[in-house]
């Protein structure tokens, strides 16, 4: 079974996420798809499909005007949250520290953080990506719980560039062994940025990778199911 987690980002309403979650629901497949979606479409799922979101407070309750709980997400029945994206880490100035104190929030109310780190185009061409994702992801996880980590080079995102599949391959196995490092050797590893139809079977085959995150794809179904029946 392979994860395959769909990041919506700040895009779509009511009409075009039931159109997906229905497209979903009819196409059965193994995989385990997951789609995290915007706030406010985080109600009504009609169609079963497990449901995340794309940010948590790290905080539990009180005056964070804007911001929503770990406990709030588990009473909209949200099961995943992806948190240290590039996109809040950048706009909004998010680090390991905030990084792992919100995963431990998603944790502690039953929700599986799935947590991003990946390297800036000026770090990979200093020779740099090693170095940078391991310290994201050291000082990012939190020390106890379950939860996924997805590799998501920053140029890569939204970009149509991807990393070579051995470029992938060496990241996916220095995240490997920097878990098994700290025995958490059995987290789940994504790979994210670019992902479509034809490079996710390529992708999905390399060593050490359980699954996808999939931005711009995820949108239609269109785009976003061709991805899931190429890994079946
Ligand atoms: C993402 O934003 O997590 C992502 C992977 O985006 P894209 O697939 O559009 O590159």
């Amino acid at each position: 079974m392979k994860f395959i987690i769909g990041n919506w980002k700040m895009n779509g309403n009511t009409d075009e996420k039931d159109a997906l979650l229905k497209s979903l629901k009819n196409s059965r497949t193994k995989n385990k798809v997951v789609v995290c979606l915007p706030f406010t479409l985080l109600y009504g799922n009609d169609f079963g499909i497990t449901l995340g979101a794309q940010d948590i407070s790290e905080h539990p309750n009180g005056a964070y005007t804007g911001d929503i709980s770990g406990q709030m997400l588990k009473d909209a029945n949200v099961k995943y949250v992806i948190v240290g994206h590039s996109e809040r880490r950048l706009y909004h100035k998010e680090t390991n520290e905030t990084t792992r104190a919100k995963a431990t929030a998603a944790i502690k109310n039953g929700i599986i953080p799935v947590i991003c780190v990946g390297e800036t185009a000026t770090d990979k061409n200093a020779g740099r990506t090693m170095s940078v994702v391991k310290k994201m992801l050291l000082e990012s996880v939190p020390q106890k719980g379950e939860y996924i980590v997805a590799y998501e080079p920053r140029w890569a995102i939204g970009t149509g560039k991807t990393p070579t599949y051995e470029e992938i391959a060496s990241v996916m196995e220095t995240l490997h062994k920097a878990l098994i490092g700290i025995k958490r050797e059995n987290i789940a590893l994504l790979y994210g940025g670019s992902v479509n139809q034809d490079n996710a079977k390529q992708i999905i085959s390399i060593k050490n990778i359980d699954g996808l995150l999939v931005g711009g794809a995820s949108l239609k179904s269109d785009t976003f199911l061709p991805i899931i029946k190429s890994i079946e």
